[in-house]
C-alpha cells in the first residue's frame, strides 16, 4: 500500500481552515470515498504528492496542463513576466499578443475579453446576450457544466451532480426563472422550445464537447440544429469552449464541427496553469461590452501580466509542435488498450473519446433475466464493449452511447471509485469521478500509456 500519511495530515488539517479541506469540490475525492492526496509539485507527465509518491497524471488540473507540468518554456514565460511585475490594472502588450493568437486560432472569435476564470466568462457571455438580445431566457443542457454562475447551476454535471446535489441551497427561484433546462444531443426537445417561445430566447449555452458528465460528444445534427435555430429566432449561440478548447482540436469543437457559434467562452488551456477565461466572438456584439457599449464587465486582474505571458507560451509551443493528431493518436491508444483489457475481463464499459478527452464509463451489470442491457436506447445483448470515437474532423454523423446526462447517470459509480482507488495504488492519478474528463498530455509517451493498460487489465481483474 501507498503511504498517505502526509497527505492525511495536511488534509485533516486543511478540513479545519477550509470547507470541506479544499478550494473546489472536484478535487476532494468526495465522489469515490476517501481523501485526497496532497500534491507537491508536477514534473511533465507526473505528479508528486507529499508523502514522495509518483502518478502518471490524466487529470492535468482539469483539463489545463496540455503541455504536461512544469514546461520549461511555460515557467520562463512566467519568470520573465514575474520579474517585471505581477500586475498593473493597466494595459500590457502581452494582453494583445495573446487576443491575435487566440483570434487566428478559433474562426468564431474577431474580438475578446480576458478574465479570471471560465466561470466569469460563461457569467459574462450571458449578460452580454440578455443585453444585446433585450430578452431574458436562457436554454442550458442538462449535465453540462458552466462554472458556478448561479443561473448555470441547475442539472451542471459532475461536481454537483456525484455530490447529490443537482441544485445549490442560496440559489434563489428569482435567479433560475428565466433559465431553460433541456436534454442534451435531443433536436425535438430543442425544436420544441423554439417554436414555443423562440422570440423570448436571448441565448444558448452548450458544451459542443461535453466534459462535465464525462466527455460526451455533442452529435453534429445536434449542434447544427442549435445554430439553425438561434439564427432563425434572433437567440446567441454561446459555445462553452473552456474544457474543449484546444482539446477537441487546435480550433475547438466549432472548428471541428464547422458550426460557429456567436460567442465562445474559454478558460483553462488558454492560461497554461494560471487563472485565466475569455469570452469572445462577432465585432457587433462583442463591441456591446463596457467601455465600448455599455453592457458591464470589469475585473481588477483581468489580462494580468503572468496569466497572458503562462496562456502564451503555451499557445506558442502548441502552434509550434502542433501536437493535436498525435494526442488524439495517444488518447485512441488508451481507449481501446482499455477496452481490450475490460473486453477480456468482462467488465462493460464504453469509452467515448475525441482529441485529448476521453471517460471511461463503467455501465450497470447486465441484468441476468433478460441478459440485456439498454443505455439510451440501445440494446446490448450481452455484448460488453461498445466504444466510439469522433473521426471524422469535419464532424460526420456520431453515435454514440453515452449521449446525455441520463445514460451517463446510470453509469456504476461504485465499480468506477473501485477502478480509482486500484490504479492511484498503482501509481496512475484518474478523475475522482465517473463524470469527469481523462486528458492527454504532450507529455505522456506511448510507454506510459502501455504501463497505463498493463496496470488496467491488473485492476479490471479485481472490479
Ligand atoms: C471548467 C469549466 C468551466 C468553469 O471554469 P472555471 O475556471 O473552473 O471557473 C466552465 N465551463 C466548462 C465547460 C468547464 O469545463
Amino acid at each position: 500500500m501507498l503511504n498517505h500519511e502526509n497527505s492525511h495530515l495536511i488534509f485533516i488539517e486543511a478540513c479545519n481552515l477550509m470547507p470541506g479541506g479544499v478550494n473546489s469540490p472536484a478535487r476532494a475525492f468526495g465522489a469515490v470515498g476517501g481523501e485526497p492526496v496532497v500534491i507537491d509539485r508536477g514534473e511533465g507527465a507526473y505528479l508528486y504528492d507529499v508523502d514522495g509518491n509518483r502518478y502518471l497524471d490524466y487529470v492535468q488540473s482539469w483539463g489545463p496542463m496540455i503541455l504536461g507540468h512544469a514546461h520549461p518554456q511555460v515557467i520562463a514565460a512566467i519568470q520573465t513576466a514575474a520579474v517585471k511585475g505581477a500586475s498593473f490594472g493597466a494595459p500590457t502588450l502581452l494582453e494583445n499578443t495573446l487576443a491575435k493568437m487566440i483570434i487566428d486560432t478559433v474562426p468564431s472569435i474577431q474580438k475578446i475579453r480576458f478574465v479570471n476564470s471560465g466561470t466569469e466568462a460563461t457569467m459574462s457571455a450571458i449578460r452580454l446576450a440578455r443585453g444585446f438580445t433585450n430578452r431574458k431566457k436562457i436554454i442550458k443542457f442538462i449535465g453540462n457544466y458552466h462554472g458556478h454562475v448561479d443561473a448555470l447551476l441547475l442539472a451542471a454535471g459532475s461536481a454537483a451532480a456525484t455530490l447529490g446535489v443537482p441544485n445549490s441551497p442560496g440559489i434563489t427561484e428569482g435567479v433560475i426563472q428565466d433559465t431553460i433546462l433541456l436534454p442534451y444531443n435531443n433536436v425535438e426537445a430543442l425544436k420544441d422550445i423554439f417554436h414555443r417561445m423562440g422570440k423570448e430566447i436571448a441565448a444558448a449555452i452548450v458544451e459542443p464537447v461535453a466534459g462535465n458528465m464525462g466527455c460526451v460528444v455533442g452529435s453534429s445534427n445536434f449542434l447544427y440544429e442549435l445554430r439553425h435555430l438561434t439564427q432563425e429566432h434572433g437567440s446567441i449561440l454561446i459555445f462553452d469552449e473552456v474544457m474543449s478548447g484546444w482539446r477537441v482540436g487546435k480550433s475547438g469543437a466549432g472548428a471541428r464541427f464547422s458550426v460557429l457559434p456567436d460567442i465562445t467562452t474559454l478558460g483553462k488551456v488558454i492560461g497554461g496553469g494560471l487563472p485565466v477565461g475569455a469570452y469572445g466572438g462577432r465585432a457587433d456584439i462583442m463591441d456591446n461590452v463596457i467601455p465600448a457599449g455599455k453592457i458591464f464587465q470589469a475585473g481588477t486582474l483581468s489580462g494580468n501580466p503572468l496569466a497572458m505571458a503562462a496562456g502564451i507560451a503555451t499557445l506558442k509551443t502548441l502552434n509550434e509542435t502542433d501536437p493535436f493528431a498525435a494526442l488524439e493518436r495517444k488518447a485512441a491508444m488508451l481507449a481501446e488498450g482499455l477496452e481490450d483489457v475490460a473486453r477480456e475481463a468482462k467488465i462493460p464499459v464504453v469509452i467515448e473519446q475525441i482529441g485529448s478527452m476521453m471517460t471511461l464509463f463503467f455501465l450497470t451489470e447486465v441484468d441476468n433475466k433478460t441478459d440485456q442491457y439498454r443505455v439510451s436506447g440501445t440494446t446490448f445483448n450481452g455484448g460488453i464493449v461498445e466504444r466510439s470515437t469522433a473521426t471524422s474532423s469535419t464532424g460526420g454523423c456520431y453515435s454514440s452511447k453515452i449521449t446525455d446526462w441520463d445514460s451517463a447517470a446510470k453509469c456504476n459509480t461504485k465499480r468506477y471509485a473501485n477502478f480509482f482507488w486500484n490504479m492511484l495504488e498503482r501509481g496512475f492519478y484518474f478523475p475522482c469521478s465517473q463524470f469527469e474528463t481523462f486528458f492527454m498530455s504532450t507529455a505522456i509517451t506511448e510507454k506510459e500509456i502501455k504501463q497505463t493498460i498493463n496496470a488496467a487489465e491488473e485492476v479490471f481483474k479485481l472490479l
